[in-house]
């Protein structure tokens, strides 16, 4: 398609070489392995599921000043689009296999920028087994935006979805929540009492999320509904129980928190909100009978994926929509200002 604002044809475009010559020059070497990806000489990917299996596909934006921060190191912004979809495909219990990269640059984007955030990506296509397999390269007049499709396999019928859990199921949480909040937070000046290693560890844990990919396609057959959590664990656990119609009372005390999170709000208790309702955590959450505890340590084990149990589910108050209850030591119910984030209405929901 002609594009009018292609950077190639363009004659205010910066420094930058054509679109064709940064696609040959950094993204065709991450596209090589893939037979179907013709080098990214040709329009289109062919790609084939495994016999028997199904690809799960999801999409996820990542743009400067919304997800990531103007001076965030670009190898670790294209690292952060690409795991944020792992992270879906993960709890989902698909194992990844190829991405699309659409790639909205802005004309002050320089190459090094450019050759920086292509070694990240060829870093975590190590890392993960995965594939670059096409997308699209344009100018922007707005700002940095990286789209990124991930495409992933399930057994045929087995993907693990939101609904599907039962009254009575355990509730189980991968990692350590609150982590990349509290480390955004820390990042935008709120890091009072927090000393510089606990700031620099938490903002790891914003800048580049661990997705759950040994774990994620063992828990079919076992979990009985999962979804990642991105938008805050209250949220996301809101979401399960919205799908599954059922009420998740978690145990407060055994949420899983790091030890920086645990200094944190110490220091500062009402920090325990933005843990629990703040995003990019990018852990699995999920539902299992309480006789598969045995089989999840093993897993947990098995895949060096730490994972807690912190409650159960119930059935619902009559005439009452699902909820999401976490309680504290003395069986109280804490209460949020705000459940998670949200991108449009209040900005928090
Ligand atoms: P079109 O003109 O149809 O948009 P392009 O010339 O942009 O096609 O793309 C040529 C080839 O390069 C296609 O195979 C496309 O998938 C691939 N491609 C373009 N940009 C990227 C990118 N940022 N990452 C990976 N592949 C890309
Ligand atoms: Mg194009």
């Amino acid at each position: 398609m002609v594009q009018a604002s292609d950077a190639g044809d363009d004659p205010s475009a910066g420094t930058l070489p054509s679109e064709f010559a940064l696609i040959a020059r950094y993204f065709a070497p991450l596209a090589r392995r893939f037979p179907g990806a013709y080098g990214l000489r040709d329009d289109v990917a062919v790609i084939a599921p495994s016999p028997g299996a199904e690809l799960v596909v999801k999409s996820d934006a990542v743009i400067c000043g919304v997800h990531v921060l103007p001076d965030d190191p670009p190898d670790l912004v294209a690292r952060k689009a690409l795991r944020m979809n792992l992270s879906d495909l993960a709890a989902k219990g698909a194992a990844p296999r190829a991405y699309l990269l659409d790639l909205m640059l802005p004309r002050a984007t320089t190459e090094e920028w450019i050759a920086s955030f292509a070694r990240g990506l060829a870093q975590d296509q190590a890392e993960f087994g995965v594939d670059l397999i096409g997308g699209d390269t344009d100018a922007t007049p707005g700002p940095l935006t990286v789209a990124i499709m991930a495409l992933g396999e399930v057994p045929a019928g087995r993907v693990l979805r939101r609904g599907g859990a039962c009254a009575g199921d355990a509730l189980f949480v991968t990692g350590t929540i609150g982590d990349a909040a509290l480390g955004l937070a820390a990042l935008r000046g709120a890091a009072s009492g927090l000393d510089p290693a606990s700031v620099a560890w938490l903002a790891d844990r914003y800048r580049l999320p661990q997705p759950r990919v040994a774990l994620g396609p063992r828990l079919i057959g076992v979990a009985t509904a999962a979804l990642d959590v991105s938008d805050g664990l209250v949220a996301d656990l809101g979401h399960l129980c919205e799908a599954s119609n059922l009420d998740a009372i978690v145990d407060g005390g055994r949420i899983p928190l790091s030890p920086a999170a645990r200094a944190a709000i110490a220091n500062d208790p009402a920090r325990l909100t933005i843990a629990l309702t703040g995003g990019d955590d990018y852990e699995i959450v999920f539902a299992a009978p309480p006789a598969a505890c045995g089989t999840i340590a093993a897993l947990a084990e098995a895949t060096r994926t730490p994972v807690t149990e912190i409650g159960r589910l119930a059935a619902p108050q009559p005439g009452a929509p699902p909820a999401v209850t976490v309680r504290d030591s003395s069986g109280a119910p804490y209460a949020f200002s705000s459940t998670g984030w949200t991108h449009f209405g209040r900005g928090r929901g």
